[in-house]
């Protein structure tokens, strides 16, 4: 059965900045695919790192949601050493546009020879990579093109609400996920921040229900407030399983069932 791992739960510049929290990415196993979702700074480190080790050489896809530094930072070491150091023409990988084209792409160019597919996000496509079925969600984070992703396998429909702004249209996107992870930055709503705020995403989580919603991408304001206490506060009053996921927490396919 599936499981997803959060290698990293730091969220915004200055957790990211001061390592309060690791800032590597999330995998996933679905369907027997192995995924990595935005291999922020220090993902290979704590691929190798964690008990017991993971080995991108067995990753099937890298998603990125986009191009921002804390969630790209590592693209590049994942997809050269998902190849096998390059000797292989190996894996996938879904990417917005713009962090592949024009004036900043984030993914190198001598590195993309070493993937056997590379596609550029385009709404209402569905991607499958090994027996899972990626669909990206366009989101709202300012300049930068992002995509949250809802993914169907043997698992169920799992959602990524990453970063983005809060619009009326989020949760019914996110409808019948059994498992939704929510990028948490805020404590509190902050109209000048392109993130979802702890009451943004506890409306996303009453709306879509899901079997479990783990907060993740923690800001400063999260982390003071312990995330912990507020997920536990949270599920009490919701009466649905809510958790803030730590450094290293795994969730596994029964969890969610
Ligand atoms: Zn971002």
């Amino acid at each position: 059965m599936g499981w997803v791992k959060f290698l990293g739960t730091a969220g915004a510049r200055f957790v990211v900045a001061r390592q309060l929290r690791f800032s590597a990415g999330t995998w996933l196993e679905l369907s027997g695919t192995q995924l990595l979702l935005d291999p922020g700074p220090g993902t290979l480190l704590r691929c190798r790192k964690v008990r017991p080790p993971l080995e991108p050489r067995e990753l099937s896809g890298i998603i990125l949601s986009h191009k921002h530094l804390d969630h790209s930072t590592d693209v590049n070491i994942m997809i050269e050493t998902m190849a096998d150091g390059g000797l292989k023409r190996r894996g996938v990988l879904l990417a917005p546009q713009d962090a592949l084209e024009g004036d900043d792409p984030v993914v190198l160019r001598y590195v993309r020879s070493f993937l056997e597919r590379i596609e550029a996000f385009q709404d209402g496509k569905v991607y499958e990579i090994g027996k899972a079925k990626i669909k990206p969600v366009p989101h709202n984070h300012g300049q930068v093109e992002t995509y949250g992703v809802i993914i169907e396998a043997e698992e169920g429909r799992l959602g990524f609400v990453v970063d983005t702004r809060f619009f009326p249209e989020l949760p019914e996107i996110y409808a019948g996920c059994r498992l939704l992870v929510i990028n948490t930055v805020l404590r509190e709503w902050n109209p000048d921040v392109d993130h979802l705020s702890f009451p943004e995403a506890l409306e996303i989580v009453k709306a879509v229900r899901p079997n479990l919603a783990v907060l993740t991408h923690f800001g400063m304001t999260m982390l003071r407030d312990k995330p912990w206490e507020l997920a536990a506060e949270a599920s009490e009053k919701l009466g649905l399983k809510v958790v803030a996921a730590a450094d290293g927490m795994t969730v596994e396919a029964t969890d969610w069932a």
